[in-house]
């Protein structure tokens, strides 16, 4: 008889976006004349830039013709991205990464969900507190997690590392040792970044301890202070204990496409194992690669054009940033992120609860956020507000909070 994968089972509810929408469309039917702004969006929406669709375009009319036809893509990614990538990401930052240590998929969260696999059920992870939901949900479902406690809404297996006011939400390096260990920055949610001197120690660190260090770089692209690291790789000794996710999707708007990588260097072991031949293996089965159009699409990211005119989204966000962190900062909240990341990071006032601020947004400015709880229980009395929306409804939804 089939039996289920009872980890799964565990996983409780994600309440979250559910329950927000839920909030926001019963407030619009009670209160019809409200015009209500989102400052929660966690999905870009500037399109997609020229240069990419032109080179998107053209892909499409090489598999037209018989002598450019592609079938499937190569295990690892085509040659003519991981090249560009190694060149523009890795090389001219200073780093040691090769074209055939990238591995070209179909976006970071489904490798960040992934690489848990090529690790012992055994091994413990630690997590930022608050952070990206992915990391912690995946190794529940491989049954890596322990037991759930439904009041203090942790897994008993789990590692939490609080990213806390006193500590300017980067963690402090864990009292249990981890084997693995998600870092994430710049952070979602919080926007905060840390320096290359900080990640150095996260670094020397698993290196003493043999722990894997898995670095989510999503966000690498809005990175706008120097000394702030754009890849783990820029540390002395990652290569001995690190495996970074980058994509597409915030920096050229790709969520909807769909493309990012993974870099496992080839002398990265965990214990006595070689790490690269085991992702490798898993991407010749399971593979979640990108297709060529799509590929050829990451390739005009860094051409001349693209560069240009993703620097200018980026902007844009950033500016929208900008007008949110200053216009609550003035207004007496204590803001945080919203520098090196599309986030801003606010405290609730008052020592209200994330949801009840919530509520008290939507209700007195029409403005709709994210409640921090929903990311870990170190955000219980923050908020999260994004950049990604247009530059007039920001603007707007930020004098509302203001007459507040
Ligand atoms: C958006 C995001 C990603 C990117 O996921 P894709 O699958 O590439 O769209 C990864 N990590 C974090 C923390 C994110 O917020």
């Amino acid at each position: 008889m089939a039996k289920a994968n009872e980890n799964y089972l565990k996983l409780p509810g994600s309440y979250l976006f559910s329950t927000i929408g839920k909030k926001v469309k019963e407030y619009q039917e009670a209160n019809p004349d409200a015009k209500i702004i989102r400052l929660g969006i966690g999905d870009v929406t500037q399109p997609i830039a020229p240069a990419i669709i032109s080179a998107m375009h053209s892909a499409v009319d090489e598999m037209a013709v018989k002598e450019t036809f592609k079938g499937y893509a190569p295990d690892l990614g085509y040659e003519f991205l991981r090249n560009v990538i190694a060149e523009e990401d890795y090389k001219s930052r200073g780093c040691d990464i090769s074209a055939d240590e990238i591995f070209v998929s179909d976006g970071a969260k489904s490798d960040c969900a992934n690489i848990q696999e090529i690790f012992s059920t055994d091994n413990k992870i630690a997590v930022c507190d608050p952070v990206y939901p992915v990391y912690v949900d995946s190794n529940v479902m491989a049954g890596r997690t322990g037991t759930y406690d439904k009041n203090t809404e942790t897994w008993s297996d789990v590692i939490y590392m609080p990213c806390t006011e006193e500590n300017g939400f980067a963690p402090q390096l864990p009292s249990v040792t981890p084997d693995l260990i998600y870092l994430c920055f710049p952070n979602n949610p919080t926007g905060s970044a840390i320096k290359k001197s900080e990640l150095q120690k996260w670094v020397d660190y698993a290196n003493k301890v043999g722990a894997i260090i898995l670095y989510d770089a999503a966000y690498e692209a809005y990175i706008s202070e120097d000394d702030v690291p754009h890849s783990i790789f820029e540390c002395d000794g990652a290569r001995g204990c690190a495996i970074e996710f980058r994509s597409f999707s915030k920096n050229a708007g790709f969520t909807g496409v769909r493309l990012g990588f993974t870099v496992i260097p080839k002398d990265l072991k965990a214990g006595d194992t070689p790490l690269h031949p085991l992702w490798a293996r898993r991407h010749g089965t399971k593979y979640n690669g990108a297709p060529y159009i799509v590929q050829k699409a990451g390739e005009a990211v860094y051409s001349r054009q693209g560069k240009k005119q993703l620097k200018e989204q980026v902007a844009y966000y950033m500016n929208n940033a900008k007008v949110i962190y200053e216009g609550l900062k003035d207004a007496g909240y204590s803001v945080s992120g919203g520098v090196n990341a599309p986030y801003i990071w606010l405290k609730a006032p008052n020592n209200m609860t994330s949801w009840d601020f919530f509520d008290f947004l939507l209700d007195k400015a029409h403005v709709v956020g994210t409640p921090g709880s929903g990311f870990g229980p170190s955000g219980e009395h923050f908020f999260r507000l994004t950049a990604f929306g247009t530059y007039e409804n920001t603007l707007e939804a930020i004098e509302r909070i203001r007459k507040l």
